[in-house]
């Protein structure tokens, strides 16, 4: 295999959550420039098919699959709808994200529980729901799309760092269970990435300012810096990281 088969994902199928904005969005082109048909999940149908005209620009077929992620049946659902049309998924991108910043004392019970079920609860029910047709063909890769909120402690982000956190742990535990069927399980950790979400959370410049004077590059994210280390992470050429966290955060953690 030379090294653009190692780093590409020709023949792959790939389901994406939170596919109609943001970060989601992106990883469908970047994906599919690198090959893969992709599976679009989110509940913005206007958002799925601005993806999937992304997907086939770039030759790849798109099937969307419109589901509310943070309702108990949901997940499974979408799950089965994607292996029904096309018998296999090779690669899960649980990307699919909340966050409703508040301070601990001011953060309601409602939005608590749909932050774990959308970041939390939705990403375990999806994959248990792929990962049967992935043992069954030997081999597969799950991404979840984390935060750099999961290692520093950031105010008002109570609920969605213990969700983060949650999927880190998550993401180690599928490794234990899954590695031994080829299947690498690995999560990301952005930091700020220009995104809707980011606007919501950080819109501010009161607030992005000191954020940004924390990251050593000196900016956040573009979208497309996210992608690419998920391309790289669905390929060939990572099969043997698993179960790893990888920063994607300019050098915030490292000091
Ligand atoms: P975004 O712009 O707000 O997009 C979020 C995506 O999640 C949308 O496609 C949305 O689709 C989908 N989603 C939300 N609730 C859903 C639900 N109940 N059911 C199905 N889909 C749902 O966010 P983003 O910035 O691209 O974030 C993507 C991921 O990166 C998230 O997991 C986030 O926590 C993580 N992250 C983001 C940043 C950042 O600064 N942007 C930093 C670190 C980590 P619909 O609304 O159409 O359903």
């Amino acid at each position: 295999m030379d090294v653009k088969q190692r780093f590409s994902l020709a023949g792959r199928k790939a389901l994406v959550t939170g596919a109609s904005r943001g970060i989601g969005i992106e990883l469908c082109a970047v994906l599919s420039e690198a090959g893969a048909d992709i599976v679009a999940v989110a509940r913005d149908e206007a958002g799925l098919a601005a993806a999937a005209a992304k997907v086939e620009a770039n030759g790849r077929k798109c099937l969307k699959l419109p589901g509310d992620l943070g309702k108990r049946e949901e997940p499974e659902r979408v799950g089965r709808a994607a292996l029904e049309a096309w018998g296999t998924i090779d690669i899960l991108v649980n990307n699919a994200g909340v966050s409703f910043p508040k301070m601990l004392v001011d953060q309601t019970i409602d939005e608590w529980d749909l932050i774990q079920a959308v970041n939390l609860r939705a990403p375990w029910l999806l994959a248990r729901t792929l990962v049967p047709a992935m043992i069954a063909q030997k081999r597969g890769k799950i991404v979840n799309v984390s935060s750099q909120t999961s290692s520093v402690a950031l105010t008002e982000h109570g609920a969605y760092a213990a969700s983060k956190n949650g999927l880190n742990g998550l993401t180690k535990v599928m490794t234990a269970e899954w590695a031994p069927h080829n299947i690498q399980s690995n999560a990301i950790c952005p930091t700020v990435t220009l995104t809707p979400m980011a606007e919501q959370v950080w819109g501010d410049p009161a607030k992005l300012g000191p954020m940004v004077a924390k990251i050593p590059a000196g900016r956040v994210a573009q979208p497309v810096e996210v992608c690419d280390v998920v391309l790289f992470l669905c390929a060939t050429a990572s099969d043997m990281i698993n179960g790893e966290t990888i920063f994607i955060d300019g050098g915030y953690t490292a000091l």
